[in-house]
């Protein structure tokens, strides 16, 4: 009785410690998928707007532009990609101009 060890003591503090422990865990992993869902999204919007989904011309310069290119305008619902930035300004500022109907 008297040399009774104090195992039921310690058990309880060990599962305190878990419960802390795993309640932690929990916010951040709710706080880092949350994070990884936000730039997933932005990252798509992206990818909608900026990358030339097929080869195409460069309507200010007629070059040749490649699928992937990122420099790109959306006009009438349309992608147009363009070989340098200057082009691209050229044509966001009147892109009527450039565009035979
Ligand atoms: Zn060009």
């Amino acid at each position: 009785m008297r040399n009774q060890p104090p195992s039921e003591l310690k058990h309880i503090n060990m599962n305190k410690m878990k419960t802390i422990s795993i309640t932690a865990f929990v916010i951040i992993m709710a706080f880092t998928s949350l994070r990884a869902k936000e730039n997933h999204l932005t990252n798509n919007s992206k990818l909608l707007t900026d990358t030339l989904k097929k080869d195409g011309i460069d309507p200010v310069c007629k070059m040749k532009v490649r699928a992937g290119n990122i420099k790109t305008a959306t006009y009438d619902q349309l992608v147009y990609g363009f070989c340098s930035e200057s082009c691209k300004q050229k044509f966001v500022k009147e892109p009527a101009k450039y565009i035979k109907k």
